[in-house]
C-alpha cells in the first residue's frame, strides 16, 4: 500500500523527487484541478484554468513550474514568475513553491507592496529562481532596472479576475511586455468574464482549458440528508468541531481531513479531548487499517478521522454524520463524501467547515448540487446547556415510563413535609443532569466569522484567534490607503506574522485593525512613526 499510494501524482508525469516532497507533506492523490493541469504543462502546453481558492490550484501550477524550470543552479537568471492579486496570496503561495520545491532546492522570493523596497531589492540581488510578485510592486521594480525577466520560462496569472478587479490590467500588459514571447503561462481564475477570455487571447498560446470536472453525479438523486456548513476561523476549528458533535451526538461520523498529517493530527486532538476517535489513512498498514475498520463497524470507535484515498470503498453501511473538515477541493468530492450518509432511508448529516475565504467553493457546490447549505452558527454554550436539559428531562420521562417508583416514594414523602416538591424534582433532575458525563463548565462560545458586508469596502475580511483588540490608524480611504498596505506595514515594522492580523477596516478618514491582545501594545509603538506614502500613520489602541 504504502509504495504506491501517490502513484496518482509520479503518473500525471511529475518527477520522483517532488513526488516525494508531495509524499512528505501527505498529500494522498491529486485534486481534479491539478489531475487536469499538471500533464498539459508538463507538456509544454499554455493552460487556462477555471479554479478557485481550495481546489488545489497552486499545487497545479507550481509542480509543472518546478519542473519545467529544473533544479536550483547558482548564478541564474528569474526563470518562474508568479503574478497575484494581493500581499497574503503573495506569501501563500511563495510558501507552497519553497514547499513544494525543497528537492530542486528551488530558491523563491515574494515581492509585494507595503514591504520596504530596500529589502527586497537587497533580497533580489540575491538571485532567485522563481518570484511570486504583486503586478503593481514587480512593475515598479521593472521600471528602477531592479527586476530583470528576460530568463522567465514559466508565467502564472493566479486569480487573473481578482487582478483584473483590483484595477491591475496596465500593469499586467506593461508587465508581460518585459517579458520573453517564448514562454509557457498559465492563467488561473475563478470566473471566465469576457475580460478574462481577452486577456488569454492576447497573452495565451492555444492555451489547454481545465475546469474542476463536474461529471458523473447527477443532481436530485441524492439521499435525504441534512446538509449544513459553519465559517469559522482556522484557530476556532478544533473546539468548533467539539461543539458540533457534542451537539450533533452522531451514532458515527467520517470526518474527512486534506491530508495524511491533518488526519493524525486531528484524531490525536479528539482524542485528547475525550472522543472516541482514530485515524485512517493511506499511510497505514493493511492490518491497522482492518483493526480500526474492525472497531468503527463494531461501534467501538465512533469518529473515524479519514482521507479520501483511505475511505474509498469502504464497505461500511450507513453512517450518521459526515464532516468535511476542509471544504472538499471539487464538488464531485463533496457529493462521493457526503454520500456515505443517509443510506437506506435513514436520514443522515452532512456538515462542512469552511474558512472565510473558502466561502466561494461552497456557493460553487451548491450550484452543482442545485441544492443551499445553509451557514448557520456555531452552536453556543447555552445550546449546549438546553441540549443536555434536554437529555435530562427525557431520561425522566422514560424512568416515569418504566415505573418501579415505589421505593422512592418513601424519600419524596419524608422531604415533601419540609420542601416544596417542585423545588424537590429539581433537585433530583439536578443530582440526574451531574451523573451524566459530557461539557465540561467551562466551555466557552466561538467567536463568531464577520460575513462580507459589500457596503463597506474595502475592507479585509480575515478574523483570527484569541483575544483580540483594534489598532486605529488616522489615514483611510481619502488617503489611498489599502489593506495590503496596512498588512505590509505591520509585518514590516512589528514582525507581525501577516496570519496573525485580523480584519482590517478601511473608513474614510480613518481605518481600524485587528490584532492579538497580547502584542497590540508593542505593534502600536513600532507604527507609531511608520509613514505610509509621506503621511504618518498616528497608530494608537481602539478603546471601544
Ligand atoms: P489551494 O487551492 O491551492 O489554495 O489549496 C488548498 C489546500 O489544499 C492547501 O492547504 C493545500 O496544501 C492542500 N492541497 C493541495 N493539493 C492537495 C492534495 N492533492 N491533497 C491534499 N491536500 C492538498
Amino acid at each position: 500500500m504504502e509504495a504506491t499510494q501517490n502513484d496518482g501524482f509520479a503518473s500525471l508525469g511529475l518527477d520522483n523527487a517532488l513526488v516525494g516532497a508531495l509524499n512528505t507533506l501527505g498529500y494522498e492523490e491529486p485534486t481534479g484541478i491539478q489531475r487536469e493541469a499538471i500533464p498539459a504543462l508538463l507538456s509544454g502546453r499554455d493552460v487556462l484554468g477555471q479554479a478557485a481558492t481550495g481546489t488545489g490550484k497552486t499545487a497545479a501550477f507550481a509542480l509543472p513550474l518546478l519542473q519545467r524550470i529544473g533544479r536550483h543552479e547558482g548564478d541564474r537568471p528569474i526563470r518562474g514568475l508568479i503574478l497575484v492579486p494581493t500581499r497574503e496570496l503573495a506569501m501563500q503561495v511563495a510558501e507552497a513553491v519553497h514547499r513544494y520545491g525543497k528537492p530542486f532546492e528551488t530558491r523563491v522570493l515574494p515581492i509585494f507592496g507595503g514591504q520596504s523596497i530596500g529589502l527586497q531589492l537587497r533580497s533580489l540581488r540575491r538571485g532567485a529562481d522563481v518570484v511570486v510578485a504583486t503586478p503593481g510592486r514587480a512593475l515598479d521594480f521593472i521600471n528602477r532596472g531592479a527586476l530583470d525577466l528576460s530568463g522567465v520560462e514559466f508565467l502564472v496569472l493566479d486569480e487573473a479576475d481578482e487582478m483584473l478587479d483590483m484595477g491591475f490590467a496596465d500593469e499586467l500588459d506593461a508587465i508581460l511586455a518585459a517579458l520573453p514571447e517564448h514562454r509557457q503561462t498559465a492563467l488561473f481564475s475563478a470566473t471566465m468574464a469576457p475580460r478574462i477570455r481577452a486577456l488569454t487571447k492576447k497573452h495565451l498560446h492555444d492555451p489547454v482549458q481545465v475546469t474542476i470536472p463536474t461529471e458523473r453525479t447527477k443532481p436530485g438523486t441524492a439521499p435525504r440528508i441534512r446538509e449544513v456548513s459553519y465559517i469559522v476561523a482556522r484557530p476556532q476549528k478544533i473546539a468548533a468541531l467539539a461543539r458540533v458533535l457534542d451537539i450533533e451526538d452522531p451514532a458515527s461520523a467520517i470526518v474527512f481531513c486534506r491530508t495524511r498529517t491533518e488526519v493524525d493530527e486531528l484524531a490525536d486532538m479528539l482524542v485528547a479531548r475525550g472522543y472516541e476517535a482514530e485515524p485512517l489513512h493511506g499511510g497505514l498498514s493493511q492490518e491497522q487499517r482492518d483493526r480500526v475498520l474492525r472497531r468503527f463497524r463494531e461501534s467501538k470507535v465512533t469518529i473515524l478521522v479519514a482521507t479520501d484515498v483511505a475511505a474509498r470503498g469502504l464497505d461500511i453501511e450507513h453512517v450518521s454524520h459526515v464532516v468535511n473538515y476542509d471544504v472538499p477541493s471539487s464538488p464531485d468530492v463533496y457529493v462521493h463524501r457526503i454520500g456515505r450518509t443517509g443510506r437506506a432511508g435513514r436520514e443522515g448529516v452532512a456538515v462542512t467547515f469552511a474558512e472565510a475565504r473558502e466561502q466561494r467553493l461552497l456557493r460553487n457546490i451548491e450550484h452543482h448540487t442545485k441544492r443551499k447549505i445553509p451557514v448557520e452558527s456555531v452552536p453556543t454554550v447555552h445550546d449546549l446547556r438546553a441540549k443536555r436539559l434536554e437529555a435530562v428531562r427525557s431520561s425522566i420521562e422514560a424512568a416515569l415510563a418504566d415505573g418501579g417508583l415505589e421505593r422512592y416514594r418513601a424519600i419524596v414523602d419524608s422531604l415533601a413535609t419540609e420542601y416544596d416538591v417542585y423545588d424537590l424534582a429539581a433537585a433530583a433532575a439536578k443530582l440526574a443532569d451531574q451523573t451524566r458525563d459530557g461539557a465540561p463548565e467551562d466551555e466557552v462560545d466561538i467567536p463568531a466569522v464577520a460575513q462580507p458586508r459589500e457596503s463597506r469596502a474595502p475592507k479585509r475580511e480575515r478574523t483570527i484567534g484569541g483575544d483580540v483588540s483594534r489598532i486605529y490608524v488616522g489615514l483611510g480611504r481619502r488617503d489611498n490607503l489599502r489593506p495590503a498596505d496596512l498588512v505590509g506595514a505591520i509585518a514590516n515594522e512589528a514582525s507581525l506574522n501577516s496570519r496573525d492580523i485580523g480584519a482590517i477596516d478601511i473608513a474614510d478618514r480613518f481605518s481600524l485593525i485587528e490584532v492579538p491582545s497580547a502584542q497590540v501594545e508593542r505593534i502600536v509603538k513600532a507604527l507609531r512613526h511608520t509613514e505610509i506614502r509621506g503621511k504618518k500613520l498616528g497608530a494608537r489602541r481602539d478603546r471601544k
